[in-house]
């Protein structure tokens, strides 16, 4: 027998690229365009490095209170994770122990399924109908847990609190898990069912709205009781997750609310008109309320989009998958980014 038949064998997730070239226009991984809260530099340019010589608080409390704060939430309420990938994850580790088949959408978030397998966890993908909705009906049979991205990704496509109640209340034996990565760009959060449903779990992130993707903060926000599951497994596993550089710059940006409301209205004023320039232009999509569009042109193939617009520096995602290989996700940037990428494709369009 070989080590090898030992192994935990596993086929990674595929993060979307980060070109060095700095000319490229990248929206290609949903970041925001715009530098975190200027309150963060202050942070990290005044940071007294000397205190890296102690491990950070691994109750993170500074930072789940800022959090707790800021939803109205009591701070047992609150789990924080580098990333939400990680908060993900280690949710996954935590609720999804059971011999039924977990559900997600055949067309979501492509961890989902990874961590599954990781995990072992059995799962069961539910079809998304064809203008791209989760059918409820799906989610009212047997399982081992739910999860959920709302807005959808890649999709865009957004429902509102009261579909994952009729969810929720239909799964009182199992967790539901709403990944809420996008919510923060016209969406409507369920972090208000949580106090009704102790079985419901809302997963946010920095890396979108709050524009620290490089500084990897996730949270969940849940009952005292799913929190305190959550905390359990986490310090099974690691207990400094969160370092001590991140910990306060992370406190810094949740404390500048006004800054947050402003870049995030500004990205769903961009969003709205890259909307209309891609229709003018052939594409099709569904209504996003995130800071992305997953379009389809209806001429021309996704995948030669992709190449040409990639030969052009402006890198997008594209995924040779089922369903959607005739689509683009298209982070939304700059206005002036967006007007290069606009400009360039009428220019080709036109010759098609
Ligand atoms: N959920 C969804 C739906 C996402 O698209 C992403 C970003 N790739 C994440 C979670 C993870 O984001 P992060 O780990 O940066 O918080």
């Amino acid at each position: 027998m070989s080590w090898k038949e030992n192994v935990r064998k596993v086929v990674p997730y595929v993060a979307g690229e980060q070109p060095q070239n700095k000319n490229v226009i990248k929206l290609n991984t949903n970041e925001n365009p715009y530098p975190p809260a200027p309150n963060v530099k202050d942070v990290l340019c005044g940071f007294d490095y000397a205190s890296l010589r102690k491990y950070p608080d691994p109750d993170v409390s500074r930072l789940v209170s800022a959090l707790a704060k800021r939803h109205g939430l009591p701070e047992e309420q609150v789990f924080v994770g580098i990333g939400s990938d990680d908060v993900l994850a280690m949710s996954f580790l935590t609720f999804f122990h059971s011999d039924k088949p977990i559900l997600f959408p055949d067309i979501t978030y492509s961890f989902y399924d990874v961590w599954a397998k990781l995990y072992e966890i059995p799962y069961e993908c539910q079809p998304l109908d064809e203008n791209f909705r989760i059918r409820k009906s799906d989610y009212k049979k047997e399982n081992g847990g739910i999860v959920i991205a709302n807005p959808n990704a890649p999709t865009g496509v957004c429902e509102g609190p009261s579909f994952f109640e009729e969810i929720v209340k239909a799964n009182p034996d199992s967790v539901v898990i709403v990944d809420e990565a996008y919510v923060d760009f016209g969406g409507e959060s369920c972090v208000p069912l949580i106090d009704k449903y102790e079985n419901l779990l809302v997963v946010q992130t920095f890396s979108k709205s709050r524009a620290l993707a490089g500084l990897r903060i996730g949270y969940a926000m849940g009952s005292k009781k799913l929190i305190k599951y959550l905390n359990d497994v986490k310090f099974s596993f690691n207990s400094y997750t969160m370092n001590t550089v991140t910990i306060e710059a992370g406190v810094a940006s949740v404390e500048n609310e006004e800054y947050f409301r402003h870049i995030t209205a500004k990205i769903m004023e961009t969003r709205e008109n890259t909307k209309k320039r891609l229709a003018e232009l052939g594409f099709v999509f569904q209504d996003s309320k995130t800071n992305f569009i997953f379009a389809s042109h209806k001429r021309v193939p996704a995948q030669e989009l992709f190449d040409v617009l990639r030969q052009n520096e402006i890198y997008v995602r594209h995924w040779n998958r089922p369903r959607i290989e005739n689509y683009l996700r298209i982070s939304i940037g700059t206005d002036e980014e967006m007007k290069t990428v606009l400009d360039f494709l009428e220019h080709y369009l036109k010759g098609k």
